[in-house]
């Protein structure tokens, strides 16, 4: 099949770094992964710099086309909806007259979806859409810091009835969509897969401290991924240190303030000599800092998805993670790892507490994530439901194409 993936904000060329989130690495191994059940994949991203070339093939098999759409230069993405207009025209345009029609198209993140849908209406393609995070939870979360545009909610209530199907991350995104209005039928529920190559238990490790046990912790360096709370929980888990990764690169640290105030945190909590701030590494050096880890703790306020916690379990270490987004449902409480209330630097620091005392259970919880992760979470299996779904959406009668 042709598929077409469109990432707005999110190339999949700009993977590997402490910035960059989940939606960037998703695409760019979901396009692999695509390409590897035989599909001919494009995927479309923001032309955000005037250096890039239109087209570039990633060495996952697939293209890169880069969409002239708003400035040639980095724009947040919660700035980018007066640009989704242009961008899902020029789409409409390519598809209609190019050579390259897609069957199926599929949207990450509501912007680009609102851009697919414009396009895929003209075009008489089928559009499906993830959301990787929904307006509703992050207003209720950050509140008045919610930098959203005014409208996202009601344009993610649009969307879950304008595509053809939404793809869901986890069992807390299903329900929240269907409290949003969209429904049950519109939706599967296809969790995102782990890189294998990458995150896998055998490889080199990170050397460690003698005499102390590790917790690894890894995301961007913002309020909500919940590092003030692994930092409050360490008092409570003596002789062990804690790792933090991601982020600017370690030069560029002292210059963010987030880091700063966490840095400064450690000294109140008394543990500044246990606490080291990494910044944002390569995803290759990322897992030899996973397989170095007695515990990987994952503790969000909220997330979308989580890959951290699936990518501390493919290096085979146990994963103390927060009951929350795709986390609550990759880890298993009890078998793969525990789960804590979020926001609760109490209850995370006894579940730390606890695991690190306790060699035969991190050894039988390491085992079982694994076990997980190769039934369930392997981009092959990802590629493939996904594939079956795009099948459906394209086997359905297409209206003719509207006039532009
Ligand atoms: N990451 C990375 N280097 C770092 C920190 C993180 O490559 O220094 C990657 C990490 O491997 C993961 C992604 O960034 O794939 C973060 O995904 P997650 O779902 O945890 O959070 P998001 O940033 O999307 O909110």
């Amino acid at each position: 099949m042709r598929i077409a993936v469109v990432s707005e904000h999110a190339s999949p060329l700009a993977v590997g770094g402490g910035d960059v989130g989940e939606q960037g690495t998703h695409v760019a191994e979901l396009a692999a992964a695509l390409v590897g059940e035989g599909h001919d994949v494009r995927v479309y991203t923001r032309r955000d710099s005037p250096a890039l070339p239109d087209v570039v093939p990633a060495a996952g098999g697939y293209r890169v086309l880069h969409v002239p759409a708003g400035p040639a230069r980095r724009v947040p993405r919660d700035e980018l909806l007066p640009h989704m207009g242009e961008f899902g025209r020029w789409l409409a345009g390519q598809w209609r007259d190019g050579a390259w029609l897609p069957d199926v198209a599929h949207a990450h993140f509501w912007t680009s979806g609102l851009a697919t849908v414009h396009a895929g209406r003209r075009a008489g393609v089928p559009v499906a859409l993830t959301y990787h995070g929904l307006g509703t939870v992050r207003r209720r979360h950050q509140g008045a810091r919610d930098t959203s545009p005014p409208g996202r909610v009601g344009y993610e209530r649009a969307l879950g009835r304008a595509v053809d199907r939404v793809v869901a991350q986890c069992q807390e995104e299903v329900g929240e969509l269907v409290r949003l209005g969209v429904p049950r039928s519109r939706m599967v529920l296809v969790p995102s897969g782990v890189d294998e190559r990458i995150f896998r238990p055998d490889g080199p490790a990170a050397p460690r401290h003698p005499g102390r046990s590790r917790i690894v912790t890894v995301g961007r360096m913002v309020e909500r991924k919940g590092f003030q709370e692994v930092v409050r929980a360490l008092p409570a888990v003596p002789d062990a240190e804690c790792v933090v990764v991601g982020g600017p690169p370690a030069e560029m640290l002292p210059a963010d303030g987030f880091a700063r105030r966490l840095t400064a945190l450690a000294e109140s909590c008394g543990v500044a000599d246990r606490v080291k701030l990494l910044g944002g590494l390569p995803r290759e050096e990322l897992a030899s800092w996973y397989r170095s880890a007695d515990v990987v703790v994952t503790a969000p306020w909220y997330e979308p998805f989580g890959l951290t916690a699936l990518e501390g379990m493919a290096c085979g270490v146990p994963v103390i993670g927060t009951n929350v987004g795709g986390i609550a449902d990759t880890v298993v409480d009890g078998l793969t790892g525990d789960l804590v209330p979020p926001r609760d630097p109490r209850a995370l620091g006894m579940a730390i507490r606890r695991l690190l005392a306790d060699n035969v259970r991190r050894f039988t919880y390491a085992t079982a994530a694994l076990d997980r992760i190769r039934s369930r979470y392997s981009w092959k299996r990802c590629a493939e439901q996904l594939g079956a779904v795009y099948e459906t959406l394209s086997t359905v009668a297409r209206p003719a194409p509207a006039v532009a």
